[in-house]
């Protein structure tokens, strides 16, 4: 059987990079099912110094640790500067994004494409799932700030 290529310690390593501004179960829903096809999942959170955030650093790593703490496999860091590089310092070849929507694919395809230019990176999209489709950080921080019910869309270590 043929299999996604390991690097030179042997390891299938993928980078799942975002906000996590918050997590939400349609992040934690690509974790989990990209999670068969890896030895090694890095979930990081990028940070840009330019762009202000809802909640701090720290919080959104401890939401990730806490979510992914049942699996050995998932790790959960943070970076500054270009997902590539990142990759390059863990000897990731892949990494890994959801797609909701055409607009997602459309803005996705140039990443993956300038990713693969820069340090021969294969992107793995995985499709959100129909319950999942709807959800993303944005519309969770609107309804938070609107003092609305979140708990159907995220997971219960970002629960309040
Ligand atoms: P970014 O700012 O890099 O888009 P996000 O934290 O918003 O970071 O998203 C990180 C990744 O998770 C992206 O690949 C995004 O498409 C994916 N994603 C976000 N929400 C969902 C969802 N509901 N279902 C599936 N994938 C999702």
């Amino acid at each position: 059987m043929s299999s996604l290529p390991s690097n030179a310690a042997g390891l299938r390593t993928a980078v799942f990079p975002g906000s996590f501004d918050p997590m939400t179960t349609g992040h934690e829903s690509i974790v989990r099912r990209a999670l068969p096809l890896f030895d090694r999942l890095v979930v990081a959170i990028g940070v840009n110094q330019t762009k202000r955030y809802m909640f701090p650093l720290e919080q959104r790593l401890a939401w990730l640790k806490e979510t992914f703490a049942d699996e050995p496999k998932v790790e959960a860091l943070s970076f500054e500067g270009l997902t590539a590089d990142l990759c390059g310092r863990l000897g990731a070849r892949y990494i890994v994004r959801g797609l909701r929507n055409s607009t997602d694919h459309g803005a996705e395809r140039s990443i993956a494409l300038m990713n693969h230019a820069l340090r021969g990176v294969e992107t793995i999209f995985l499709p959100a799932l129909p319950e999942h489709a709807h959800i993303s950080s944005t519309i969770v921080r609107e309804l938070l700030a609107n003092k609305a019910d979140v708990s159907a869309f995220v997971p219960a270590a970002v629960r309040p």
